[in-house]
């Protein structure tokens, strides 16, 4: 039925249906085989799959999403973890050392980024930012379920302009798809993914632009950005770096080879 409505994914998604309805580990789906379901238990598997056929996405039918192996709650307020953000997380890590910093996660969305750093640099505290407030709440929920809830504050806002603290770390994965190519997205994304955290103005740059004119103000000395980027996007994003007076640019690829996060140091 799945592969029938033209769903890449049918297999997994079908085995995470089943699962999910059933109460049990996907991986048990499979080893049982001729797994015995109750009429509520089809009820369900018929009414997840519809919306799956409907191409809503996998995530938002089971209400979570894996990301660096920790499970995050997700909703049509939040952006979808993707694989490619590890990278940004990854990066962060191999360039800090283990000290108390302070780290500022600018749309945060589900929480993701700024919850992964915090499981692993235990004596650091951040604070995630998110213009919307709905997206807030599942960033909230998920700090309280990775048991992160001391360090992690969350506060609506637009961008940083309302930030008069300095941090230590700065990031961000914001909207980077330029608004021409929105309607060339999936419809798993265009049709339930928040516009808000997907489109990136006319060039797709417009967040950047905006983050960068405020990282004087918003990075201590030596403080450091990391930026998720979108394909094509690693020379305009470093340039609007170096314009905002950031030094010790790099650009750091993600495990398909695509530059995907530019950092730079304050050095102002
Ligand atoms: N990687 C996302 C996508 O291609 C875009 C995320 C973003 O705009 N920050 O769907």
């Amino acid at each position: 039925m799945l592969k029938d409505a033209g769903i890449d994914s049918a297999r997994l998604d079908a085995r995470l249906i089943v699962s999910f309805a059933a109460g049990l580990e996907p991986s048990a789906v499979l080893i049982r085989g001729g797994l015995r379901l109750d009429d509520q238990c089809c009820d369900k598997i018929q009414a997840m799959t519809n919306r799956r056929i409907n191409h809503e996405p996998i995530s938002h039918i089971l209400g979570r999403r894996e990301f660096w192996s920790l499970d995050f709650k997700v909703n049509a307020h939040t952006l979808i973890p993707r694989p490619d953000t590890e990278t940004l997380v990854e990066a962060v890590l191999s360039r800090v050392d283990g000290r108390s910093l302070r780290i500022l996660d600018l749309g945060t969305g589900s929480g993701c980024i700024l919850l992964s750093l915090l499981s692993e640099l235990p004596e650091c505290q951040g604070l995630g930012i998110d213009i919307s407030q709905a997206a807030l709440s599942i960033a909230q929920e998920n700090a309280h379920g990775l048991g992160l809830s001391e360090r992690a504050r969350f506060a609506v806002g637009q961008w940083a302009s309302h930030i008069n603290q300095a941090f230590d770390v700065v990031v961000s994965n914001p909207p980077y798809i330029p608004s021409g190519d929105m309607a060339d997205l999936m419809p798993e994304v265009s049709k339930f993914e928040p516009r808000q955290a997907l489109d990136g103005g006319v060039d797709g740059l417009v967040a950047y632009r905006h983050i960068a004119r405020d990282l004087r103000r918003l990075l201590n000395p030596a403080g450091l950005v990391f930026f998720e980027i979108g394909v094509g996007q690693a020379t305009h994003v470093t340039q609007i770096l170096q314009d905002n007076g950031l030094g010790n640019i790099e650009i750091i690829a993600d495990l398909s080879g695509i530059p995907r996060v530019v950092t730079g140091k304050a050095s102002f």
